[in-house]
């Protein structure tokens, strides 16, 4: 069962329930006023009668209330009226019946009758009567009684026929309210679920391979605010597939090329055995050098990935000077920015007291974004500066390259992540494997300490390792 029809059903119940519970209310409250009303009336019919039995009883054979008298049982559910005396002798009864006995239903709730005068139910032959008296003093201070039979099947049955006439206005009500229920509900349920519909349809064909498929945000509100994390989802989801083709590619390149190259140069090597040119062969062996150098670092760094995955890099902590680092990182990088024409130069400020760390390990964080300063910097310079403020010690690296854009910098630090300096969609001009910098991150933070990073496209770029002294 879908979870629209779980809430239209839902909805349902609880109103059907909330209909019940008002039907209830309303059933008990209108027969406790129809019930007070009835007794109000039998109360009046009861003082009425027990005026003219004291008139008859004062003026015996001449009252005129004899007419009066008659009249009472002209009323439906008076079955019998009589007047007696302090000896209890009737001195005026009149009866209507014999009624013939009937099942008396009684489905609703009584209530206690009234306080004035004595009320009473009993059972005369299988009739139901509810028997009324009051005692009074006549005007001349005769003791008198009063006394009225009602049939209490018949004031039942007014009382349930007023019932039925107010529960049938009630129940119109009830039901045209219970429809417009239904039907906002309907109507409420589809609004919500359209676009929850469309949503998982977007999954659906996302979770297919269509990952450039969009959902149209409507209006600003929870649903449309959803749509827009949806759509940004996508589009993130889109970039790391993208992503994964590139690197793809590139490691294949990455691969290749240092083993292509190796290839070559013992072909070449070969060569120069069988043509017996020995002298020629130690140039090829440097080069063959370089290559598997080369693919010895792409090795460490897939080999270092998988060391912080797996929570397995540690660090060996000793005594370290971060200016003895930072100055060899910096001259190990001095012949190749050199080679670039670019001019390499590392400045010390202030004295730099040692510090607790893993010197190799901090070491690969400074060559790292030496060398990415270095590597990425085509002309002009590549300055390093460190300072040590108390609790902290900070290596800034300034350089005057291609800078990185705005939007490529929160994605800077993230695994395998490259920026395509060249045309958009053109994977070959991505340099590197995109690992340097997030194992860099990575042991920075191991030594509870961060990278920030300022740059802008065409700007070039500061990169500064900020560590606890
Ligand atoms: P790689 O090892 O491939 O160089 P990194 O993680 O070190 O990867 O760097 C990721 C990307 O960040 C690089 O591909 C480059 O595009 C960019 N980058 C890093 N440092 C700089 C810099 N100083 N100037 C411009 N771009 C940089």
């Amino acid at each position: 069962m879908g979870i629209r029809t779980k809430l239209i059903l839902f909805i349902l119940t609880l109103l059907a329930a909330i209909c019940t519970v008002l039907t209830l209310l309303f059933s008990h409250n209108e027969w406790a006023a129809i019930s007070s009303n009835n007794q109000r009336k039998n109360l009046q019919i009861l003082l009425a009668m027990s005026e003219v039995c004291s008139e008859i009883h004062d003026t015996p054979g001449k009252s005129s209330a004899y007419r009066y008298f008659k009249t009472f049982l002209k009323t439906p559910e008076i079955i019998k009226v009589s007047c007696s005396d302090a000896n209890n002798s009737v001195f005026m009864e009149d009866r209507y019946y014999s009624s013939q006995p009937q099942p008396f239903p009684r489905l609703l709730k009584t209530f206690p009758p009234p306080r004035i005068g004595v009320w009473k139910t009993k059972n005369d032959n299988g009739v139901e009567i509810l028997e009324a008296s009051l005692a009074a003093r006549s005007r001349k201070g005769g003791k008198i009684s009063a006394h009225v039979d009602f049939s209490a099947q018949l004031i039942y049955q007014e009382m349930a026929s007023s019932l039925r006439q107010a529960s049938a206005s009630f129940f119109v009500i009830l039901s045209i309210a219970f429809a417009i229920g239904c039907t906002g509900t309907l109507i409420i349920t589809r609004v919500i679920f359209k676009p929850i519909q469309t949503m998982a349809d977007a999954a659906r064909i996302i979770g297919a391979g269509r990952l450039d498929h969009r959902i149209p945000v409507t209006g600003s509100d929870e649903m449309g605010m959803l749509a827009a994390e949806f759509n940004e989802m996508a589009v993130k989801l889109k970039e790391f597939d993208d992503m994964k083709k590139d690197f793809v590619s590139s490691i294949t390149h990455d691969l290749r090329s240092p083993v292509t190259g190796i290839e070559l140069c013992s072909d070449i090597i070969k060569g120069f055995v069988e043509k017996q040119e020995y002298g020629k062969i130690p140039g090829q062996i440097f080069s063959i050098n370089e290559h598997s150098q080369r693919l010895n670092r792409f090795i460490d760094s897939l080999l270092e990935i998988s060391k912080i995955e797996s929570g397995k890099m540690t660090l060996d902590i000793k005594t370290v000077n971060l200016e003895e680092l930072a100055d060899r990182a910096v001259r190990s990088f001095k012949s190749y920015a050199g080679q670039k024409g670019v001019k390499l130069e590392f400045i010390v400020e202030q004295d730099i007291p040692d510090m607790h760390g893993d010197p190799d390990r901090l070491y690969q964080v400074l060559s790292n974004i030496i060398g990415n300063a270095v590597k990425f910097t085509n002309s002009g310079s590549v300055n390093v500066y460190i300072q040590a403020s108390p609790g902290w010690q900070k290596v800034r690296v300034c350089d005057t390259g291609i800078g990185i854009p705005e939007r490529e910098l929160k994605n800077l630090f993230s695994k395998f992540y490259r920026i395509n300096s060249g045309p958009r969609g053109s994977p070959c001009v991505r340099q590197g494997t995109g690992l340097g910098l997030f194992i860099a991150k990575f042991i920075t933070e191991q030594h509870g300490g961060r990278i920030e990073v300022e740059s802008s496209s065409g700007k070039g770029s500061v990169f500064t390792i900020v560590l606890p002294a």
